[in-house]
């Protein structure tokens, strides 16, 4: 008897990840005989996890807090975009035994911003991020990789910024948290990374006033989905992406190395993580 493919995402907490509705509506979508759980994995007990999921059937695996960094140091080969960012969100556990880490949250930051705003183009001008934590860090990869001509860096933490300044390069330019609307008004492209503004945390009070209304804005934040700084931007005239996007596609790649279909990030996606 032939198993099914299986694949599940680790975390502890997990009770609250959507990656369960979004790969269950795939594989129902497609026809696919397969499965997809959440597992919570305590930070003690994940090489074990890692070491047994293959023998019951698993192909991969997504990770999320607080494993991004520990899988690391669990896998036998990491992608070079998972090497840059210093973290990996999905795994695959490939025939030979070997377990395989890459990072798709750039790639999903990137394929929601490009079809979120088809036109879009990062090599418009400056990009403006709030936030230096560790989405931060894969957006700037993407970012850079995409061509955009600088990249203006406000974090309340400053010398957080300032290591990944030191990290990646004489594009970014530091910007003290104090000072972050200055950033606004040069900026083309402005993400906000930070965790401002999500259900539960605390509201994002940079002043927007200087936004332009040629920019691009998006937040990675999306419960709610129209965050006030959404919701700011779009009253100023900008162009707005919610985040949504960018966890539904950071979610492709796994999917089709673990089910072999490359599926669609459209609006019955967004409409069945939402339900
Ligand atoms: P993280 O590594 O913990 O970074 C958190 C960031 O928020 C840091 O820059 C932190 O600044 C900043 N921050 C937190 N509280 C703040 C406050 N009161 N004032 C100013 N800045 C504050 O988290 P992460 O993994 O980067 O995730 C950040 C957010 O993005 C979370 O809401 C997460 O849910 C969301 N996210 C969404 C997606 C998606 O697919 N859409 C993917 C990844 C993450 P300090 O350095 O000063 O602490």
């Amino acid at each position: 008897m032939t198993q099914i493919p299986r694949a599940a995402v680790l975390g502890n907490p997990i009770s609250h990840s959507l990656s369960p509705k979004l790969h269950n509506h795939w594989l129902d979508r497609y026809g696919i005989q397969g499965e997809y759980t959440a597992l919570q994995v305590t930070e003690d007990a994940l090489a074990e996890t890692l070491h047994h999921m293959p023998e019951q059937g698993f192909v991969g695996a997504n990770v999320t807090i607080p494993h991004k960094v520990a899988v690391m140091r669990l896998a036998d080969q990491i992608t070079d975009r998972a090497t840059l960012i210093g973290a990996a969100n999905t795994l695959i556990f490939k025939n030979d035994g070997k377990i395989l880490a890459d990072n798709t949250d750039g790639y999903g930051f990137m394929a929601n911003l490009r079809q979120g705003a088809p036109e879009w183009d990062p090599k418009a001008g400056p990009a403006a991020i709030f936030g230096a934590g560790g989405a931060a860090r894969a957006i700037i990869v993407a970012l850079a990789d995409a061509g955009v001509p600088e990249i203006l860096l406000a974090n309340r933490t400053r010398p957080k910024a300032e290591a990944l300044k030191a990290e990646f390069g004489a594009r970014i330019q530091v910007i003290d948290w104090v000072q972050a609307n200055l950033m606004l008004s040069e900026a083309r492209t402005v993400i906000n990374t930070t965790s401002l503004g999500m259900k539960g945390a605390q509201e994002f009070r940079v002043p927007l006033d200087l936004l332009r209304p040629d920019a691009v804005v998006t937040d990675i934040v999306y419960n709610p989905l129209h965050t006030p700084f959404l919701l700011a931007a779009k009253a100023a005239g900008c162009t707005t992406v919610d985040g949504l996007g960018m966890l539904l596609h950071q979610g492709v790649p796994g999917f089709e190395r673990w089910f072999g279909k490359r599926p669609e990030v459209d609006e019955l996606t967004r409409r069945a993580v939402l339900s």
